[in-house]
């Protein structure tokens, strides 16, 4: 702390504004406050100070009480009404008697001190020196506050962007649905939540028809728009915020229903069919729909131990092959 403070005090002077209409009192001032870390700032006015004070920033005021026009206390009262002026501390320097009722008006206008003429140059020394230390502290305090906030700033910043670049990594490009790096950590973490409560977890397994022939017949770039669409019915047909959707493969994709029965994942297999017929994109190729359609495996099962998510997605993959010996365009299902 000490050496900070060191070295703060060898960058910068520490201002004191010195507030009296008379030059003979500055010149005593001068003599009296020696210190070489210190930079005396004369106001002769309290107007002055006042200007001053909005402009710099002074660790003490030095305020002689009477002035001509305005006197210190009403300087005082005015520099406690402004924000950036209401903390400085005020010493009053007077020649007034030391009547009581005169260190009372000066406290009631926030005097922090009061000191009567003739003043001890070693008393006024040693509270300009208190003042001082206090000053480079508040600095220091607010130089540490300022960098800190920065710092913050910074930290906020990179975690934003870590968590784009996780999000893009776990994003296949062409869909914006999941990717297969995606689907396992997700899949696992649901995984885990399931098993811990043990409640039913749900899998589909989407597999377009005769995508190839699509491919063949349309081209490869229509085959790029249809999964797209295709991902996108998929989307909005899953509806709870723990449900996601993942391409699996080339054209396959992947819906995981955590703490969802069989019967809400036979809605939702419900649902795509009803959105893709609505949607009637042409594949003559697909001879008996001359639509696209697509094939589905559903699975549930509530996670133990003793079975993973590879056992699952395996037992939807059996039931999409059945679905796709069956004629396609249609959906299989077990409870496991
Ligand atoms: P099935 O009804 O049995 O599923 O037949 P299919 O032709 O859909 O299945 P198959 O697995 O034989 O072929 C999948 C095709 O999907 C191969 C490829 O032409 C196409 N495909 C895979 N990934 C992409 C892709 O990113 N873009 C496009 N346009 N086509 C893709
Ligand atoms: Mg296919
Ligand atoms: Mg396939």
């Amino acid at each position: 702390m000490a050496y900070v403070l060191g070295r703060v005090r060898m960058k910068q002077k520490v201002n004191i504004l010195i507030v009296d209409d008379k030059k003979e009192n500055h010149l005593v001032m001068e003599s009296v406050i020696t210190d070489e870390e210190l930079n005396l700032v004369k106001a002769f006015s309290g107007e002055e100070a006042l200007e001053l004070c909005l402009s710099h920033s002074f660790a003490v005021i030095l305020m002689d009480v009477q002035m001509p026009s305005m006197d210190g206390f009403e300087a005082a009262k005015l520099l406690r009404s402004i924000k950036k002026t209401k903390h400085i501390p005020i010493i009053f320097i007077t020649a007034l008697s030391k009547e009581q009722h005169a260190q009372f008006k000066g406290y009631e206008v926030g005097a922090v001190d009061y000191l009567f003429k003739p003043f001890d140059p070693i008393i006024l020394q040693s509270k300009i020196k208190i003042f001082k230390e206090l000053y480079l502290q508040r600095r220091l305090i607010e130089k540490q506050a300022e960098e800190l906030a920065a710092k913050v700033e910074e930290l906020n910043r990179i975690q934003e962007e870590k968590t784009q670049l996780e999000t893009i990594s776990m994003q296949d490009c062409l869909t914006k649905t999941y990717n297969r790096r995606g689907v396992d950590r997700l899949f696992n973490m649901h995984w885990k939540n399931c098993l811990g409560y043990r409640i039913p977890l749900s899998v589909i397994l989407i597999d377009i028809d005769h995508f190839k022939k699509y491919n063949d017949k349309y081209g490869h770039v229509s085959g790029d728009e249809v999964l797209k669409q295709v991902s996108k019915v998929l989307m909005y047909s899953v509806v709870r915020s723990e449900d996601f959707v993942g391409r699996f493969g080339g054209e396959e994709f992947l819906i995981v229903l955590p703490n969802t029965p069989l019967e809400g994942a036979i809605l939702i297999a419900e649902r795509i069919n009803e959105a893709l017929l609505e949607l009637n994109i042409e594949h003559n190729q697909n001879e008996e729909y001359g639509r696209v359609t697509v094939s589905m495996g559903i699975a549930t099962t509530i996670p133990t131990p003793y079975n993973s998510p590879i056992d699952i997605i395996n037992q939807t993959d059996s039931l999409l092959y059945e679905a796709k010996y069956s004629g396609r365009n249609t959906y299989k299902y077990v409870k496991m």
